[in-house]
């Protein structure tokens, strides 16, 4: 293993990467792996001490230094994915006084506006200032090392900025050396990770992902795809012959006490896949009610209207958010119909759910 050592060059004709060093090394196969880099605002001042990206260990001990170090009261975050949303709990628990300046008028736009609605109501009980469609045109600091934010929204002062408007596939030294991209502009892969070069993998953040409902690529940067595609290349190029099937997009965080999660396509993207989709929202307990425990939870559910198969869930709520939504992906994943879903054998008992489960209400409801 050799740390702190980049590769500035991959010659796929000599089998050969250079580093930055000035040294190289030779391969029999090579597995690009080299992530994604956080999207920049692109206004003036994003250098100002102070502000921070997040993407790795070393930027959250970066982070944890400075907060202590200040030490720091206050903290703008700019944008509402869920590193930021994750951030603000974690900024609040430190005692920092937070305020999220975002675009759009909700958090997370891609679950719905109901969904936006109760992220947005969570992030308020917990005293975290939301500044919906404000746009930052730039920053500069204080003479005493304040961080001053310009908003089209008005202007404003904090010890510490986190930056988190997403992240693009690192496709150098990549492209250099004559990988293809697909047209999510990440590192175009088979389904057995390689790249259009022989002996070339790819895997992570760098490359794409086949979607399995959709059956489009996508650009899903997630930890758990990350691995299996690493897991795939490896094996691979160790001789075996295996595929990545794809993913179906499942993805799951926690903001304060809400526990948000989704799987497959929402009814939006399911439109656009070429789906006569339909959709319906229940609210339940997560377990009986009078359950110590128990929480409120809301579950839509979307589905072809002609098959019944279900094409996507999304789920938000204080309790059992993530397990409704870990069976609704393998149920996505096997192409399962309304129908079964309305009866499936779920395990019931108090501590974890009610006799009637909301995946079977929501199931029965959306068969009506
Ligand atoms: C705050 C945060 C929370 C997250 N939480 C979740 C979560 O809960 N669930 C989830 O599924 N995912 C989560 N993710 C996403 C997850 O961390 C990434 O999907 C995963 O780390 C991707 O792994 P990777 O190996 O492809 O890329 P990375 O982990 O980014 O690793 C890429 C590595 O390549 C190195 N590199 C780049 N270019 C070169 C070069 N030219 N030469 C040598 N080395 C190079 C980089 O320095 C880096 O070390 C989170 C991400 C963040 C930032």
């Amino acid at each position: 293993v050799r740390l702190n050592t980049a590769v500035s060059e991959i010659r796929p004709e000599e089998k050969r990467v250079e580093l930055e060093n000035g040294n190289s090394l030779p391969f029999d196969a090579l597995v690009v792996a080299t992530g994604a880099v956080p999207r920049s605002l692109g206004v003036p001042g994003e250098d100002t001490p102070g502000i921070f990206s997040l993407r790795n260990l070393t930027d959250a001990i970066r982070i944890k230094e400075f907060i202590a170090a200040r030490p720091a009261k206050r903290a703008v975050l700019v944008g509402a994915g869920f590193v930021s949303l994750e951030m603000c709990e974690a900024f609040r628990e430190a005692g920092l006084a937070v305020t999220v300046v975002h675009l759009e008028r909700l958090p997370m736009r891609r679950l719905g506006e109901d969904f936006g609605q109760k992220i947005l109501e969570e992030l308020h009980k917990n005293d975290v200032r939301f500044m919906a469609e404000t746009h930052v045109t730039g920053f500069d600091s204080t003479p005493d090392g304040q961080v001053r934010v310009y908003t089209d929204n008005g202007r404003l002062e904090t010890d510490i900025v986190l930056t988190g408007i997403g992240i693009r596939p690192r496709v150098s030294p990549a492209v250099d050396a004559g990988i293809t991209l697909g047209p999510t502009g990440a590192i175009a892969v088979d389904d057995h990770m390689r790249t259009n070069l022989p002996f070339v993998y790819a895997a992570g953040d760098c490359c794409e992902s086949y979607h399995r409902i959709s059956g489009k690529p996508v650009y899903y940067p997630l930890g758990d795809i990350a691995n299996k595609q690493g897991r795939v290349a490896g094996a691979n190029i160790g001789g075996q012959n295996l595929s990545f099937p794809g993913v179906v997009g499942s993805n799951c965080f926690k903001v304060f006490d809400l526990e948000v999660a989704g799987t497959g396509l929402t009814e939006k993207e399911a439109r656009a896949a070429g789906f006569d989709a339909t959709a319906i929202t229940i609210e339940d307990d997560s377990k009986p009610s009078s359950y110590p425990g128990a929480a409120k939870l809301s579950l839509r559910m979307v589905a072809d209207s002609g098959s019944g198969r279900l094409l996507g869930a999304q789920a938000v709520g204080g309790d059992g958010v993530v397990s409704r939504v870990n069976i609704l992906a393998a149920a996505v994943t096997a192409g399962l119909a309304l129908e079964e879903l309305a009866y499936i054998d779920l395990a019931y008992a108090p501590p974890f759910a009610g006799s009637q489960d909301p995946i079977h209400i929501a199931a029965r409801q959306l068969l009506k």
